[in-house]
């Protein structure tokens, strides 16, 4: 630094030093370059929608809830006889104790009845130790008619796009609030779910609506989706914008989702809600 007026020297000096860092940002997965939702507030799947505020729920709300009498019991540990894997041949994924565990790449199994309109309980679990982050950490799902999913996923402490973590209405509507148990503890989805209705025309007269209690907390409040899940099979792709399908009978299946992650499930049961054929 010979032959440096002060004033040069001191600027060399300052560009020697080290510069001070910043905290790290904690980095969300998502994504900006996918179309707005139809609120035009957020992108589909986007990292910068707020996260749902976290909530504990009660030890065990409807843990272990006998079937009513007018349920059909969809499994109770004892065999997946209700259910057939998407070819239609018998399911294939594993029983053990009084739970069932996606064979993962196996593919989804799905259940031989249908229903309208009805009331859902399943339990599930995630892996513990956990596996993963973000969207692989736990993935599963409540698929509805192969069109509509309720996220099953791993977001105990653990972060991904709010449209996309557990409880969401996939890539439409995040969680009211977060209402996760730590991985490997039995949580509770009950579910209201409305079927969508066309009329004779092919138009559209009602969406679908869903309503979900996770672990007994209101994560889902009539919500009206905006369409088929994202993703889910090749009529949407993923990270598309939601529309609603070509019309379908209000008869639906529901299936529970190979995403590739080990994801326990336990006692599901459902009911028809009655609301009748004229809605
Ligand atoms: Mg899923």
């Amino acid at each position: 630094m010979k032959n440096l007026t002060p004033a040069l020297a001191l600027l060399a000096a300052l560009a020697c030093q080290q510069p001070t860092l910043a905290p790290a940002a904690e980095t969300i997965d998502g994504f900006t370059n996918t179309p707005f939702e139809a609120d035009g507030k957020w992108h589909v799947h986007d990292p910068a929608r707020p996260q749902p505020v976290v909530v504990t729920p009660g030890a065990t709300f409807s843990q272990g809830a006998p079937a009513p009498s007018d349920a059909e019991i969809l499994f109770n540990g004892t065999g997946l006889d209700k259910w057939v894997n998407a070819r239609g041949t018998p399911a294939n994924w594993h029983t053990n104790e009084d739970y069932v565990e996606t064979a993962p790449s196996g593919g989804g199994i799905r259940t031989i009845g249908k229903w309208a309109d009805f009331q859902l309980h399943v339990e599930w679990a995630s892996p513990n130790p956990p596996h993963g982050t973000s969207q692989g950490r736990g993935n599963s799902g409540i698929l509805i008619n192969d069109m509509y999913e309720v996220q099953v996923l791993d977001s105990y402490q653990a972060k991904t796009y709010a449209d996309g973590q557990a409880g969401a209405i996939y890539g439409q509507s995040p969680p009211l609030v977060n209402a996760c148990k730590p991985p490997g503890e039995w949580q509770t989805y009950d579910i209201l779910f409305e079927s969508p209705r066309w009329n004779a025309q092919g138009e559209l007269v009602k969406k679908a609506v869903i309503t979900v209690l996770q672990n007994g907390v209101v994560i889902q409040n009539h919500y009206e989706l905006a369409g088929m899940t994202d993703g889910i099979n090749a009529a949407l792709p993923w990270k598309s914008l939601s529309h609603y399908p070509a019309p379908h009978a209000p008869e639906v299946f529901i299936e529970l989702q190979d995403h590739k992650n080990p994801v326990r499930f336990r006692n599901i049961w459902i009911r028809s809600l009655h609301l009748g054929s004229n809605l």
